[in-house]
């Protein structure tokens, strides 16, 4: 069984105005979004830009938007987001600079993580030496950029540093057991464009596919800070 769709594909290329394409085709309603775009790359239009890896939600690079919901579209079937003759329209994450059609500049991200000082997984952070019980929350982080798509901060702080990168502090603060390290995440976190940034909205939470939970962790970090502050008032050590 296949369902007539009508894919509608925000486009853009540098110097051209952006623009909408409309795009019919037949597909099995348990075929991903992906698949879809996909097939409307391989039957009707070459010059359609867009990314991909795994295919398998594992590398995070498909992520894009999906009837105005950040989706990780090699995971997402059609028929959960439409019926059979029905619409579905795609687009560029939001947050980020579009660089072609359903591409964007994931700079900003990587820039985000390195001003908290966090490689995803770097030499000093060898997946063996990590027995705290935290440390999936944050490994399982795909880099996918959907949680800076869906932060409603991020849309107008472009100097917030960003669900993603603050999850990776959280983790790597709890994974710490050098004080000095500690401080230093905290310092680094701890400012107004920092934890105390958020408006708890948890968009990030909600759209993050794969259960990161950053707004929990940003809430986590404003507790520690919190804390840390109430011990230094009776001269005790950060906890
Ligand atoms: S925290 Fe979640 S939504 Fe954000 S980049 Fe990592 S996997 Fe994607």
């Amino acid at each position: 069984m296949t369902w007539q769709l009508t894919f509608k594909v925000a486009r853009y290329k540098p110097g051209e105005p952006p623009r909408t394409d409309t795009f019919q085709i037949e597909l099995d309603p348990e075929r991903t979004i992906l698949d879809g775009v996909e097939k409307i790359w391989a039957e009707q239009d070459r010059t359609l830009t867009f990314r991909h890896a795994c295919h398998h939600a594992s590398c995070g690079s498909c992520a894009i938007m999906a009837n105005d919901v950040e989706v990780l579209p090699c995971i997402v079937e059609v028929n959960q987001v439409t019926r059979n003759g029905g619409t579905i329209e795609v687009g560029p994450l939001h947050n980020f600079p579009v660089v072609s059609d359903l591409v964007v500049d994931m700079g900003t991200f990587f820039e985000r993580m390195q001003q908290v000082g966090m490689p995803i997984i770097g030499p000093t952070d060898p997946l063996d030496n990590q027995p705290k019980d935290d440390f999936h929350a944050y490994e399982n982080c795909i880099e996918c950029g959907i949680c800076l798509s869906a932060c409603p901060v991020v849309a107008t702080d472009p100097t917030y540093l960003g669900p993603a990168a603050l999850a990776a502090a959280y983790r790597q603060y709890h994974n710490s057991d050098d004080s000095e390290e500690k401080q230093r995440i905290m310092n680094l976190v701890d400012r107004e464009n920092g934890i105390w940034r958020c408006h708890v909205a948890y968009e990030c939470t909600a759209a993050c596919p794969s259960n990161v939970d950053p707004a929990g962790k940003i809430m986590g970090l404003r507790r520690q800070a919190t804390v840390n502050r109430v011990r230094k008032l009776f001269g005790l050590k950060p906890a």
